[in-house]
Parts: structure tokens; C-alpha cells; sequence
């Protein structure tokens, strides 16, 4: 299980790393905007990707954007401060996954991450 973790954040990189690592996840990859992310996710070795929304360069909402558009279907969770009702549809209907609201409780976010893989069969 390698995981993508996208955010400009290198605290907030960390959390989300220490937090997934308690559920055994230990294989990461980084990228800190949404340029990095989709050449990361392209490079197809992700099981899994969490991305935050705001970012430099491009959003993470664009970057999950283009990475649907070239037929990558890794699950995604975006990770974000972003709470509106109207965010949260945006970002489903743009091929999210699931969708866990920064600052979370490491527990919340490992829920959010096995429902994600199970309903993606990949867990
Ligand atoms: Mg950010």
C-alpha cells in the first residue's frame, strides 16, 4: 500500500504521514502543489491519494480534475479545510472519493482512509 500525500503544508504533510502510519501505512510519496501531485499520480505507483484543496501553482481540486481526465483511478480523499456543503459536491462529482475536513482526529482519518479502500476494493 503506497499512498500519495499532496499538501503545501510540510507540518500538515507530517500529521497526515503520522496519522496513516499508525494504521500501517509507511510507504509515502509527497508532493507539495497540484502540479507535483498529478505528475506524481501519473506515475502510477499510488494505492491511494490525499489531497488537500488549497495549494500554489494548482488546486487540488484541479489536479483531481486532470488526474480523472487521464484515467487514473486511484481512490482519493481530499484533505481540507474547505467544510461547505457546496466544496464537498464539487469535489465528488470531480471524482473524489472521500472527503475528511482538516483538523481531524488521526482515528477520523484512518475511518475515512479503510472505508475508501474497502468500497474501492482495494482494502
Ligand atoms: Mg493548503
Amino acid at each position: 500500500m503506497k499512498a500519495l500525500i499532496v499538501d503545501d503544508s510540510a507540518v500538515m504533510r507530517k500529521i497526515v504521514i503520522n496519522a496513516i502510519a499508525q494504521m500501517g501505512i509507511t510507504d509515502v510519496g509527497h508532493a507539495a502543489d497540484g502540479q507535483e501531485a498529478v505528475k506524481e499520480a501519473l506515475s502510477g505507483n499510488y494505492d491511494l491519494v490525499l489531497l488537500d484543496w488549497n495549494m500554489p501553482n494548482m488546486l487540488g481540486i484541479d489536479a483531481l480534475k486532470v488526474i480523472r481526465a487521464k484515467g487514473i483511478t486511484t481512490p482519493v480523499i481530499m484533505v481540507t479545510t474547505e467544510a461547505e456543503k457546496s466544496r464537498i459536491l464539487e469535489a465528488i462529482k470531480s471524482g473524489a472519493n472521500n472527503y475528511v475536513v482538516k483538523p481531524f482526529q488521526p482515528e477520523h482519518l484512518i475511518g475515512k482512509i479503510k472505508d475508501t479502500l474497502a468500497k474501492a476494493g482495494t482494502g
